[in-house]
């Protein structure tokens, strides 16, 4: 369509590298959420609210690497702490403990309420994946359930709820498992229970059903960044999962740090079992960390993990410790960026402001589209939002497919052929870096594309 016409127009040269990257790179992109149609932009430079292609185009970022840039590109308070690593220690990462370690682990545990102590991980796909596998070694029982749509990283044992045909999907209330890619084993499948999400009675009926075998719940506290959990279903969780000896996960890899400070523990005021965090906890390098109750976090530990391992732990051999271990663990150098960005975050009214802007941001869009008459929703938290087209209550991920993604596609190409990237469908991420100017430009944006589109 024209949309695709004039987004062609724009970004020949990302057309071309695209093409080349194409000869050696399958699909040109090194994740496949990377890529959309026709081709993706290839960026060169990216500063503050800031990214600009190799076209010589500038857009405002809505994407910021997935939530992680939440201080906007290259803050000078993050460059510095690098800078200053990398002047003392080189690249160094020593390979042996480090006061960065020590210093970031206080802080993670003064921040979140359900974290006592915290081993530290190279991205949220390990870290949920350690998470699983501390609560298998803890409680000795060898499924996990996991919510519909919920993402976690993109390992066998969690990539298995969502289906291009919604049918594949199975009944909402008790969805089945099914594969998300080629090459998964039928073992996970097997293995791997999973819930609908804000659907507490339903939820209930499953874990009691699976209770002997469910080692431990995990979820995103808000599914996908955006679609929040009900209190009163966060709640009746927290106590079921208890009731039925389950741990429950908070996957707040993206959450984390965004909400508030604090997460979603914070906001929901429930104290998970074990917690994941990743993304802005790097200052922009890959990071990520498991934090829990000291009980379970100990038996991590290798001196004494025959002592500490639980007594429930049956399946398990008690002679074994749990295994944890990665060359880059604990990096110097993220961790300074990490501090440094938190550091950042902690000052005065910096994550209000993020949030009024964000909230600031969300009002004039909803009244925007109001006024052409198109059924919009800003549908977010903290810091995150999504622009869903239907008036429809979104609870959970199968309820985005009464939105008209076919208009907001159409959009989303018009607003990065005028200067506004995020990648198409995708949720809005804000940093502190976004000024009012950004803000307006946005809305002024939005509103072209919605001429521009709706004729
Ligand atoms: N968990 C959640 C909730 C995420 O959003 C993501 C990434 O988007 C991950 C885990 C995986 O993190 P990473 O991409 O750092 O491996």
């Amino acid at each position: 369509n024209e949309e695709f016409k004039l987004y062609e127009k724009k970004t020949g040269n990302s057309r071309k590298m695209y093409e080349k990257a194409c000869e050696v790179i399958p699909g040109g992109v090194s994740a496949n959420i990377k890529y959309f149609e026709p081709h993706p932009i290839v960026m060169k430079k990216a500063g503050k609210s800031k990214l600009y292609d190799v076209d010589g185009n500038e857009y405002v970022d809505y994407l910021l690497c997935y939530g992680a840039m939440i201080l906007g590109h290259g803050h000078t308070s993050v460059v510095e702490a690098v800078n200053k690593q990398l002047q003392v220690n080189g690249t160094a990462i020593f390979g042996t403990p480090h006061i960065n370690e020590t210093t970031m682990a206080k802080k993670i545990i003064e921040l979140f309420s359900g974290i006592e102590m915290v081993r530290f991980t190279n991205s949220g796909t390990e870290a949920t994946l350690f998470a699983i596998r501390m609560a298998m070694a803890y409680n000795g029982k060898s499924k996990i359930a996991k919510f519909e749509g919920h993402y976690h990283g993109g390992y066998d044992q969690v990539l298995l709820s969502v289906h291009p045909d919604i049918q594949k999907a199975g009944d909402a209330k008790e969805p089945k498992t099914i594969k998300e890619s080629r090459g998964i084993s039928d073992y996970y499948v097997n293995n791997t229970v999973i819930l609908p999400f804000n659907d507490i009675e339903s939820t209930k009926k499953i874990l009691k059903k699976h209770a002997d075998d469910i080692s431990a719940v995990i979820m995103e506290p808000v599914q996908s960044g955006f679609i929040p959990a009900d209190l009163e279903f966060m709640q009746e969780l927290r106590k079921v999962t208890e009731e039925l000896d389950i741990l429950l996960i908070y996957d707040e890899v993206k959450t984390g740090f965004r909400l508030t400070l604090g997460g979603a523990q914070d906001i929901y005021g429930i104290k998970p079992d074990l917690t994941s965090l990743g993304k802005v906890l790097g200052g922009g390098f890959p990071v990520g960390a498991v934090g829990g109750k000291k009980e379970i976090l100990e038996i991590v530990s290798p001196t004494g993990y025959g002592d500490i391992l639980t007594p429930s732990a049956s399946n398990d051999d008690k002679s074994l410790g749990l295994f944890h271990s990665g060359t880059y663990n604990g990096h110097p150098t993220v961790l300074a960026a990490g501090l440094a960005t938190i550091n950042e975050l902690e000052k005065d009214n910096v994550m209000n402001s993020l949030i009024e802007n964000t909230n600031y941001l969300r009002e004039k869009l909803e009244g925007l589209y109001k006024s052409y008459n198109i059924p919009m929703q800003t549908v977010g938290m903290g810091s995150i939002f999504n622009i869903v087209l239907t008036d429809k209550k979104i609870k959970n991920y199968r309820d985005m497919n009464s939105a008209d993604s076919k208009l907001r596609k159409e959009i989303d190409y018009a607003l990065l052929e005028l200067g506004v990237y995020s990648k198409p469908l995708n949720r809005y991420s804000m940093s502190t870096a976004h000024t009012i100017d950004d803000i307006n430009f946005t809305i002024n944006a939005h509103e072209k594309a919605i001429k521009r589109v709706m004729g």
